[in-house]
């Protein structure tokens, strides 16, 4: 036999992976992990055990996973012993022979529950045969995280792992696990605090996402890096000097932007990396005792802006009023002497731990100093707020996780009840969203409000400082153009849930109307007859037809008249379906005939078989695109961009219908259509030139074409047949050598997938 597999080296694997271990409890000491770090030995040595046939897809030890997701647990997130016991574990119950009860019998009640939760939570992530599966998985979750945080916790960092880890996987595989954590593991970082975790989240996932894009940015930023810091060292310095000269300790950082908010930038506004103005941010750290935080801080930003002018629309104080996941800073942006705007961020060493390792570090400071009860609270509120949203009556999986997605990203606004009581409420919130925050209860009965003493419509939008009063009646009830101006997902889910209750009643009393009807007209009373009366009516639903019946806009005449036109018409058509059934002939025939043609461009799956498909209409892929298909109940296959606005949202909720998509190598050159949003100076003349670029130097054919001007500035959208990737990318070379135009963007329409 031909023996070409180097074999493994077990006693050098062995001390490696003692090596491993060392590292990780030299890390937890470093770090003051509390709690019996001698369990920690013993969980190793069953977890080694337990896993030591399996292997990781790049070929090692499985070991290194567990131990580098404790690595992370306690350097990353600043966890205990029992989080490290937790994480050596969390894969044994499911993947090994363990059980849950030899859990308990060797490490006691607490960790045996938190790698009950950890498994549990595998098992419901990892089922993908339902379409509501993931939204309603993230609900389950989120249940889970109510009763330990620490389950959470270190859900987040064995992703972060297999993140870190992902190279030797599919490229189908990558796409789904990065869409997914963009979706949901990313933001709940956020939500915990965890800065540093959330960030290397989003660019981990974009660079599997969006591979291209993110080479450029990071050799850029690479590039630009010499001279950033000399711009950063030139600023700093006179801060420096004032800071130090006014006695306070401190530690001076520039902090770079994420690739993936460089890039989100970018997209957002339409401009080359060279454009993006904030690259950096500078951030003050004051060595402070705890009772001199506050006055040190502000003592810090007013030397820098005594220095540097501010600009007022964007102070930020959360030092006074901490973000409720804790987040305590000063932001402020000031002009440098090159004319550049540079944000700088204030705030003491025990912030910037909270604001980089989120609740642990938060806890931490608690121990040591029994104080700051405020972050303490108000978390505790979110964690509240949370188990409330879930114990709503089913709302819609999907939807729930979309309005709470929202509320996810939302900054913050506090204001506060008649008797002095603070709300925390998203920006853009209304006196309804704070109806609801109340009680939805309160919220369903809302008639009106007084914001500051003065009476305000429902829709009225809420300040940071309001003080707001609710007025209810016993007689209102939700309705449906609520929807249109609240913004929390409690407010959401509350009123969609009453809406479609209320709905369901009446669609149950047109049903028994309907009934009656068909009774007294001796009509067969089944689904079939409901169906086609839905059919002729052009109703979706048989609510539908049952609410128009209710509501008197549709009316029994015409049903009636639907149904004898329909009985007589059956009649002859008996009569004639015997003098004419195909014979078996005719029926080969109709196999034979070849489906409708299409163009060979994609290749679907394996390519063994032809599949039909269509071009998604939201990002108008064209060859060269990267892309993927997606299964739908009506159209077929539908061809998106990998980067598509509505690719994540697929990905991660619908991956069991995505199928692997490739531009074949066609000679054909069939045209694409594709379209281009272009923002300029407003000029006589422009239009022409463009025209002019577009159909004499390049020979691309315009299908559309709009330009809208205000102020002076200019909008043009732009649909264009291209051949493809290269075709389109000479095509914004040679726009953006037009005098006036600013940025060129392919734009993607609002279209839902
Ligand atoms: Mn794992």
């Amino acid at each position: 036999m031909d023996n070409t597999v180097t074999p493994i080296d077990e006693e050098k694997e062995k001390q490696d992976i003692l090596k491993a271990y060392r590292r990780l409890l030299s890390a937890a000491k470093r770090n003051e992990a509390k709690g019996d770090l001698r369990l920690v030995r013993k969980a190793f040595d069953v977890a080694l055990d337990a896993h030591k046939d399996m292997r990781r897809k790049s070929g090692e030890p499985y070991i290194y996973h567990p131990i580098a997701v404790a690595e992370i647990v306690t350097s990353e997130i600043g966890l205990g012993a029992k989080s490290i016991i937790c994480a050596l574990l969390h894969d044994t119950v499911e993947d090994t022979d363990l059980t849950i009860e030899d859990m308990r019998r060797m490490f006691g009640d607490k960790v045996a529950n938190i790698i009950d939760g950890l498994t549990k939570l595998n098992v419901v992530l990892d089922m993908q045969e339902d379409k509501s599966m993931q939204a309603e998985n993230f609900r389950k979750m989120l249940l889970t995280m109510s009763s330990d945080i620490r389950v959470i916790l270190i859900k987040l960092a064995d992703r972060l792992h297999n993140m870190r880890t992902m190279g030797a996987m599919r490229r189908d595989k990558q796409l789904k696990i990065a869409s997914e954590t963009i979706y949901i593991y990313a933001p709940l970082a956020h939500r915990l605090g965890l800065y540093a975790i959330k960030t290397e989240l989003e660019d981990l996932s974009f660079k599997y996402i969006e591979p291209e894009l993110y080479t450029e940015i990071t050799s850029k930023l690479k590039e630009t890096e010499r001279q950033r810091n000399r711009f950063i060292n030139k600023f700093s310095l006179p801060i420096i000097t004032d800071l130090e000269n006014a006695g306070l300790d401190f530690d001076i950082k520039s902090r770079t932007k994420s690739v993936y908010s460089i890039a989100r930038k970018m997209k957002q506004q339409g401009v080359p990396f060279e454009e993006v103005y904030d690259l950096f941010a500078i951030r003050v750290i004051l060595n402070s005792e705890m009772k001199n935080e506050k006055a040190d801080t502000w003592k810090a930003y007013s030397l820098v802006t005594e220095r540097y002018v501010p600009s007022p629309a964007r102070f930020r104080d959360w030092v006074s009023q901490p973000k409720s996941n804790g987040y305590e800073s000063l932001h402020t942006t000031v002009m440098s002497n090159e004319g550049k705007w540079v944000e700088v961020q204030i705030r003491t060493k025990r912030m910037d731990e909270i604001a980089e390792k989120g609740l642990a570090a938060h806890w931490k400071y608690k121990d040591a100093q029994g104080g700051a009860q405020t972050q303490e609270s108000s978390l505790d509120g979110w964690l509240a707020r949370i188990r409330e949203l879930l114990d709503s009556p089913d709302p819609n999986a999907i939807d729930f996780i979309d309005d709470f997605k929202l509320n996810l990203f939302a900054e913050e606004i506090f204001v506060f009840t008649p008797k002095g009581e603070v709300r925390t409420l998203p920006v853009e919130a209304t006196a309804l969203d704070f109806a609801f925050d109340i009680h939805s209860a309160v919220g369903s009965r809302c008639i009106g409000t007084k914001v500051n003493g003065k009476l305000f419509p429902l829709s009225h939008i809420l300040k940071s400082g309001d003080q707001v009063e609710v007025l209810t009646s016993s007689k209102q009830k939700p309705k449906e153009d609520w929807l249109a101006f609240v913004v929390t997902a409690k407010a959401k889910s509350y009123i969609k849930q009453a809406l479609k209750e209320e709905a369901r009643a009446t669609a149950a009393e047109g049903k028994e109307l309907l009934d009656r009807k068909l009774k007294q007209w001796k009509v067969n009373i089944d689904n079939e007859t409901v169906n086609r009366i839905c059919k002729k009516f052009r109703l979706q639903t048989s609510q539908e037809l049952f609410t128009k019946v209710v509501r008197k806009t549709i009316d029994f005449k015409d049903i009636r008249e639907f149904l004898d036109d329909e009985k007589s018409a059956n009649r002859w058509y008996n009569v004639i379906r015997k003098k004419m059934t195909p014979g078996d002939d005719a029926k080969k025939a109709a196999e034979k005939t070849p489906a409708p043609k299409k163009g060979d461009t994609i290749v679907i799956g394996d390519a063994s078989q032809k599949v039909d498909y269509v071009l998604a209409k939201c990002c108008s892929p064209i060859p060269g695109d990267d892309i993927f298909g997606f299964v739908t109940i009506n159209e077929g296959i539908k061809i998106h961009r990998v980067n598509c606005p509505n690719a994540i949202n697929i990905q991660s909720n619908y991956a069991y219908r995505v199928v692997p998509a490739n531009w074949a190598n066609s000679e054909e050159h069939t045209a694409f259509t594709t379209n281009l949003l272009i923002k300029g100076i407003d000029d006589v003349g422009l239009v022409n030139s463009i025209t002019k670029v577009i159909s004499k130097d390049l020979n691309v054919n315009m299908q559309r074409i709009s330009f809208e001007s205000h102020e002076g500035m200019f909008e043009g959208h732009i649909r264009v047949f291209v051949e493809g990737v290269q075709h389109l990318n000479n095509l914004i070379g040679n726009l953006r050598k037009v005098e006036g135009i600013k940025t060129i963007v392919r734009e993607d329409m609002e279209v839902k997938s």
